[in-house]
């Protein structure tokens, strides 16, 4: 059982990389960015607070993310492991996952960082599109990413919608509060020797080749 963990800016591909080795792998995807928005979707009173933060860029707080996290944990026992995308975001999350991992004697395998820079991230999510059925991620500029028929997705045919975070105001907000609270996760991991850093800027295809040589293929 191997755990990975993607570490990156907004827009950087962390979901992209995930579902690329989950499709060839029985590794288990756990977005904590989708696991909010499924609250947000059940309309409760705790998903229109999370609702309200997430248009804001601001981060939701640890305990809604360690309630739905721990859920989700106890629910997918059955994978060669866990992705863990948008999670830790910050230096108290990585330390209680790091208490939670050790009582079920587990441990961390590999942490890829994805590095990109501002002006990057922001003409990625300018142009992201995602598909609320499957969760595949597009973007409508990118000859490599866009969707063979405009608006629709490739793999189920719904028409693809913009995640309603996904603008120039708020990505602002989420870049900075990456760089206060997520990036220093960096030197956390690296102390630890499991961080890989990798460049966001080549292809999907490429820097997926490069993930597959450092975990190699028989897992
Ligand atoms: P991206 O990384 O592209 O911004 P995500 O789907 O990972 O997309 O996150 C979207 C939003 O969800 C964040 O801006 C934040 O509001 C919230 N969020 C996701 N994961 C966490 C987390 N681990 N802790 C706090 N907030 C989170």
């Amino acid at each position: 059982m191997k755990n990975i963990i993607f570490l990156a800016p907004p827009a950087a591909g962390k979901g992209t990389q995930s579902k690329l080795l989950c499709d060839n792998y029985n590794f288990e995807h756990i977005s904590t960015g989708d696991l909010l928005r499924a609250e947000v979707a059940k309309q409760t009173t705790i998903g229109k607070d999370i609702d309200a933060k997430m248009k804001s860029g601001l981060l939701i707080e640890d305990n809604i993310i360690f309630n739905l996290l721990i859920d989700k944990l106890n629910n997918e026992k059955n994978t060669e492991g866990y992705i863990l995308d948008g999670f830790p975001r910050n230096i108290k999350q990585a330390e209680k996952y790091d208490e939670i991992l050790k009582e079920n004697n587990q441990k961390i395998d590999y942490v890829f960082y994805l590095y990109l820079s501002k002006e990057e991230a922001v003409k990625r999510i300018t142009g992201r599109l995602f598909c609320p059925k499957c969760g595949s991620v597009y973007n409508e500029f990118s000859l490599d990413c866009a969707p063979a028929v405009k608006d629709i997705c490739d793999k189920c045919n719904t028409t693809l919608i913009k995640r309603a975070d996904d603008n120039v105001e708020t990505i602002n907000q989420r870049y900075d509060i990456y760089m206060n609270e997520t990036k220093p996760l960096i030197d956390f991991y690296k102390n630890k020797s499991i961080l890989y850093e990798l460049d966001s800027s080549l292809d999907v295809t490429e820097i997926y080749n490069q993930i597959i040589e450092i975990i190699g293929v028989n897992l």
